[in-house]
């Protein structure tokens, strides 16, 4: 077999059609799309109505086993399965995934389009700036922090009266409330559009947010791995006469705005959850918005382009949206609604479109499902779950692996002990995907290591376990060509009953929702909600968030909340430490630890071995 060289390679040695013909492809027409060069394109959301009467298409979820360091390979399947349906099986297909954040790009992980030979091209491009969306997050979500505390220390130097007038300045010799004030103060319960007519405690009602600055959970942004802004002084300077707070970063794609990207369906709908946003407590204990703060309308502003899908395209010529790429963790880790909503249109009832849910099926997937798609009222029909030999040995009790070091024997000579006792992870995941009513193909995806006996292995441990199919695929090596099993597979289980149901009813108490999760998916005896987390509880259900979606903040890495708990852990209480809110997105995420919310560089970065050709303006070293 022929050595498999670098992605950066691979992607370079391809030249991609214009982006105009392949959305002619597609069906796009002319004026629903907005070129970015030539290898980009934005869709206008117009498209949604012209196709509202066209059925939809199959839609199939790509999520994976316990994630280990020796990686899964779930984008890699993503695109090497839909290279397989569409430039192979000949259907209309689309992938639909996540834009990755450029911080990781730079520092450990390295690009995100795939790789080898099934990756979403130009990687570059993909990896990068692409379209500007998370840019227009930063400026988003940095306005909003920068707002939070400018009303904070203006209302700290001003009396009520003059904060008023200035809210509300003289024009014309009038003063005149803005709609985005009305809406606030409809929201006080005031029933009253003249401003000269408000009585005093009604101005002071109005004009000061009294914002609690320890109850301030906005944070700023930024989309590089700074590990010195994770905890941060603001207000040093003399000209804010001594307002200094503690305050962090969070790297961008954490920003709510990502997960309001990401599970909005429409523009009105995204104006809506950006001004639901809630950004602190006020001092009584009322929860104050961007739509309190004035901001809500700007923001909207500042998304309205990243709010249209990227269209890019596969090594072998397959369609691609790239939209949305929120966290795994503290978010849902899953590509936007609205491009999946939008693929399904396209690619018509034979067609196909596969997305990927983030880290494993506990996290990404039970996200995926009972959030993503309780948003979005979609109903998939396959789950793909990847799984690789290396990774069930690992779960099997193998041991750890040192970054820059030769893996150990039993990751590259045969072991089937060792792996049949990790298939107990994929047995487990399976079993999750199942709770969710729908059918399951294992996707075997095969390193060049991996021998006969234990490809065969993984595929009837798999099948026993209650997948539909269990197929190995070799897409990294050979495109599309090595998944056409994995695609006939797929539009097999595509035609078998469904009988999709979420795991939770929304008005199940906060608690019992959580403890739902933890011992159906993870395997927990129980929960246990500390003192912070309780207090949440309380909280949230008075301000009336107690209806919303879970989504788990835990480490992907186990089961359970032990990152090196690997296999199926049993005998645990999950602690859930804290409850955070995303009233905009729609969700509550409940801490299950402490999460990194912005990544560190490591000693030696991706960035050492990226360098520009000047002569050609070719990007080398990604990965
Ligand atoms: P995930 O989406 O599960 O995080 P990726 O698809 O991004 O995983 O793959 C992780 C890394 O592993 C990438 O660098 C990819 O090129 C590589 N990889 C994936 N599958 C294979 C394979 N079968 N053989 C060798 N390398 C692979």
């Amino acid at each position: 077999q022929k050595p498999v060289p670098s992605d950066i390679v691979i992607s370079r040695s391809c030249v991609p059609k214009p982006i105009d013909h392949l959305a002619r492809e597609v069906g796009l027409l002319s004026d629903e799309v907005e070129l970015y060069g030539k290898t980009k394109a934005k869709v206008q959301l117009n498209i949604v109505k012209r196709l509202q009467a066209q059925q939809d298409g199959k839609y199939v979820v790509v999520t994976g086993i316990t994630p280990t360091p020796l990686g899964e390979g779930k984008s890699t399947t993503t695109i090497g399965l839909v290279q397989a349906l569409g430039a192979h099986m000949k259907l209309n297909v689309f992938a639909c995934v996540r834009q990755p954040s450029q911080g990781p790009t730079f520092g450990i992980k390295g690009g995100a389009a795939g790789g080898g030979y099934s990756q979403v091209i130009p990687m570059e491009e993909f990896n990068l700036h692409l379209t500007g969306d998370i840019h227009a997050i930063t400026a988003a979500n940095n306005l909003v922090a920068a707002a939070i505390d400018a009303r904070m220390f203006h209302e700290s130097t001003q009396s009520d009266k003059a904060l008023f007038n200035r809210l509300v300045p003289l024009s014309g010799g009038q003063r005149k409330f803005s709609p985005i004030q009305l809406n606030r103060l409809k929201k006080l319960g005031i029933e009253k559009t003249d401003p000269s007519t408000l009585t005093e405690e009604e101005i002071t009602c109005f004009a000061r947010l009294d914002i609690d600055p320890s109850s301030v959970t906005w944070q700023r942004v930024l989309d590089t791995n700074d590990r010195f802004l994770r905890k941060i002084t603001i207000g040093q300077s003399p000209t804010e006469k001594g307002y200094v707070r503690e305050a962090q970063f969070d790297i961008t794609v954490a920003s709510e705005i990502m997960a309001v990207l990401a599970l909005t369906s429409n523009l009105e709908d995204m104006r809506q959850r950006l001004a639901k946003m809630v950004v602190a407590t006020s001092r009584s204990g009322q929860p104050i918005t961007t739509e309190d703060l004035g901001v809500c309308g700007a923001l909207a502003v500042l998304m309205k382009d990243a709010i249209k899908p990227n269209l890019m395209q596969t090594l072998e010529g397959t369609p691609v949206f790239v939209h949305a790429g929120p966290f795994a963790n503290i978010a849902h880790g899953n590509s936007s609604i609205l491009a999946d909503k939008i693929a399904l249109k396209l690619v018509g009832p034979e067609g196909f479109v596969v997305t990927e849910a983030g880290f494993g099926a506990d996290i990404g997937m039970e996200k995926f499902f009972n959030i993503k798609c309780r948003y979005s009222g979609l109903r998939p029909h396959v789950v793909v779950l990847v799984a690789t030999v290396r990774a069930l040995k690992m779960h099997g009790g193998g041991p750890t692996v040192t970054a820059g070091m030769p893996l150990p024997k039993e990751y590259v000579e045969e072991n089937l002990e060792l792996l049949e006792k990790g298939c107990s992870n994929m047995r487990k995941q399976i079993e999750n995907a199942k709770h969710f009513g729908v059918p399951v193909v294992v996707a075997v995806n095969a390193f060049k290591t991996d021998t006969e006996a234990e490809l065969d292995l993984v595929c009837r441990m798999a099948k026993a376990a209650g997948a539909f199919d269990a197929v190995r695929c070799s897409h990294w090596a050979e495109g599309g060509a090595g998944a056409v099993a994995l695609g006939q597979a797929v539009q097999r289980a595509s035609g078998a009953p469904s009988n999709f149901k979420f795991l939770y009813d929304l008005e199940v108490p906060i608690a019992d929702k959580i403890r739902i999760i933890a011992q159906k998916i993870y395997g927990a005896d129980d929960i246990e909600l500390l003192p912070e987390a309780q207090h949440k509880v309380e909280l949230y259900t008075k301000q009336g968030f107690g209806n919303l979606p879970i989504c788990m903040a835990k480490t992907h890495l186990s089961l359970s909340h032990e990152a090196d708990k690997k296999g199926v852990p049993t005998g645990f209480t999950l602690p859930i430490r804290d409850i955070r809110a995303s009233v905009g997105a729609g969700f509550l995420f409940p801490l299950v630890g402490t999460m990194p919310t912005i990544p560190g560089l490591p000693t030696r970065p991706c960035f050492y071995d990226i360098d520009l050709d000047p002569e050609t303006e070719q990007v080398n070293g990604l990965f």
